[in-house]
């Protein structure tokens, strides 16, 4: 049988979207799930799941092919690429941009050591958005690119806004502004403010006894999440938060307006209108997942990003397939 054998590091969103997504390629097959928690303590989207404590993952370092990563960028994955990259040819899903590179170093570190094959910051944004930025860069080297995300959840700025006092539940939408972006598809290339591209809705339950202009004011001059944007705060109950808001849609597009050699103008667009942001995140990465595994049998080590994997290794098919069949 040579399926590739897949192991998962938490079980969180992704990594409850990975077990669907391994299901959907038949040449991969899930060997186990390995979580911090208490095992026996996590209810499981089916019952034939093998979970283990993290503890017992030296175990299987002969029994999987590759490792996907579920944790979260902020503090778990920091500490769990490298760690895991000592042991497992690995793929994660790291979006902190501005720490990539350093993250990068210290997973690449782990693996050239090992000779295994991590590939990092796989998903949507990082991923799909960054492969399409640089391909539009390179082939329009003369223009402007705009990344719009939306209409979708933003995790962390509905954590920021649960965090206030008096806040019982809460979700923030991005939304693009449809005026910047009939502008941007235009290929006018307008310079556009962060405030001028993005709207951000926040649906509300407020605890009894706390007023909700306070609470409207105090999101709204929150700096760094929302001080700098156009802000729309409405109050809604429970009920409404749980029967119309706890699904986390998401999606964007990456649009460069540009001129070829003889000035005409050339437009980019690629997008994404995703009804559940984790499970197309799981997606992705479990097609890289092969890819990592593939590499590593050519003897590549080390980290890649998404940039340094050649589509190929994305797909079941072999080259030849591919060549005859999508060219
Ligand atoms: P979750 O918060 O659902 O899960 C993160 C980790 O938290 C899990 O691996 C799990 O580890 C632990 N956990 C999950 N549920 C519980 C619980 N009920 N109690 C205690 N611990 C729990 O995060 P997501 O799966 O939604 O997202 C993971 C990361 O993916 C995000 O931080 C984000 O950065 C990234 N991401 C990247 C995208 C991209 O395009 N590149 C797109 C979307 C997300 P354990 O089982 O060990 O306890």
């Amino acid at each position: 049988n040579n399926q590739i054998k897949v192991g998962i590091v938490g079980y969180g969103n992704l990594g409850r979207g990975v077990v669907s997504a391994i299901q959907q390629n038949t040449d991969m097959k899930l060997v186990g799930i390995f979580t911090r928690r208490s095992p026996e303590s996590i209810s499981m989207n089916q019952a034939d799941l093998n979970m283990q404590h993290i503890s017992e993952v030296e175990k299987y370092k002969n029994e999987i092919d590759v490792m996907i990563l579920c944790g979260g960028s902020a503090t778990d994955l920091p500490e769990q690429g490298p760690k895991f990259a000592k042991m497992f040819n690995t793929v994660d899903s790291y979006d902190t941009h501005a720490k990539i590179p350093e993250y990068f170093d210290s997973v690449n570190k782990a693996a050239r050591e090992s000779g295994k094959t991590s590939i990092i910051s796989v998903g949507w944004d990082p991923g799909l958005f960054s492969i399409n930025r640089l391909m539009s860069e390179a082939i329009l080297p003369k223009g402007e690119t705009y990344t719009f995300w939306g209409n979708g959840v933003s995790q962390g700025h509905s954590d920021a806004i649960r965090r206030i006092e008096g806040v019982k539940g809460a979700v923030q939408y991005t939304v693009p502004i449809n005026e910047a972006v009939d502008r941007v598809r235009s290929g006018e290339n307008p310079e556009l403010s962060t405030a001028e591209k993005h709207l951000r809705v926040c649906y509300v339950v407020s605890e009894e006894g706390y007023d909700q202009e306070e609470i409207e004011k105090e999101i709204k001059t929150m700096p760094n999440y929302f001080a700098e944007y156009k802000t729309e705060v409405n109050f809604i109950t429970e009920e409404e938060l749980a029967e119309k808001h706890s699904s986390l849609p998401h999606g964007g597009f990456v649009i460069r307006g540009g001129e070829s050699g003889g000035e005409n103008k050339q437009i980019i667009e690629f997008s994404l209108k995703l009804e559940s942001n984790p499970e197309f995140t799981s997606s992705v990465l479990v097609a890289y997942a092969r890819a990592a595994h593939r590499l590593n049998k050519e003897g590549q080590a080390g980290a890649k990003s998404v940039l340094e994997v050649p589509p190929v290794y994305l797909s079941p098919k072999t080259a030849a397939e591919l060549r005859r069949d999508l060219l």
